[in-house]
């Protein structure tokens, strides 16, 4: 993804008290310590500018939420937007996902949503895609039991690889669609995404999977 250079937004996000600083402190408590509550904890993965998970976040009172992204420049647009419409039960942190095992205790979230993840297209990139072995068997550590991913995108190469990724790292595919939009029982309730808005707007249909990691929490 090109991204544009927001000047400011670096100094901005590192000053936010909606972003959390030294994350790592809070593996194991971010319930307790940051929501002050016993919700679950859902987390989105590259949430980008953050329409999916404020938007989440507004209609789930009772459920934590955290956007993960990399990048202070996209980050900034979902703090802006949080500081506008205040919700206590988001927070955000500017990390690599690479990084979610120091953050985040065993079973400490019940769902990760991946959104428009990022396609690496070489195949000698293919371990930095978000739907990968090696980043399932992270989010693998951090999912309680019968936690799942939420995964969409439009890039019907990167859900093909997906969807055999998935079961090869020994997890379960729950439900499956090529065309959201046209899938009516998985597409109840859908929030879009900025992406999902731009590319269903130009005729790409969406395709997700929900996948649960049941059966490879065996192996732990
Ligand atoms: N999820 C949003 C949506 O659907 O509109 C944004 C999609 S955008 C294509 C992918 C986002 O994921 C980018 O903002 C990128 O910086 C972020 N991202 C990619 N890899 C990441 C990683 N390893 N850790 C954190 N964020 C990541």
């Amino acid at each position: 993804m090109r991204l544009k250079n927001v000047p400011g937004s670096r100094q901005a996000v590192a000053e936010s008290n909606l972003v959390i600083k030294d994350p790592d402190r809070y593996k194991g408590s971010w319930a307790k310590e940051i929501f002050e509550n016993d919700n679950p904890l859902r987390i989105e993965v590259g949430m980008g500018k953050g329409q999916f998970i404020t938007c989440l976040a507004a209609a789930n009172p009772d459920i934590n939420y955290i956007g993960i992204e990399k990048y202070s420049s996209v980050l900034i647009r979902a703090i802006e937007k949080v500081e506008a419409d205040p919700l206590p039960n988001l927070r955000f942190i500017r990390m690599d996902a690479e990084d979610i095992e120091d953050v985040f205790a065993a079973d400490e979230a019940d769902r990760i949503y991946l959104n428009f993840s990022d396609p690496w297209p070489k195949d000698r990139h293919a371990k930095r895609r978000l739907t990968s072995e090696r980043f399932l068997t992270r989010f693998s550590h951090i999912l309680r039991d019968g936690g799942v991913i939420e995964f969409k995108t439009d890039n019907r190469e990167l859900f093909d690889y997906s969807l055999i990724e998935a079961p090869a790292a020994g997890w379960t595919i729950l439900a499956s669609t090529f065309d959201l939009h046209n899938d009516d029982k998985m597409n109840e309730g859908n929030i879009m995404t900025e992406y999902e808005e731009k590319f269903s707007g130009l005729g790409h249909p969406i395709c997700k999977y929900i996948i649960t990691c049941k059966d490879r929490k065996q192996d732990k």
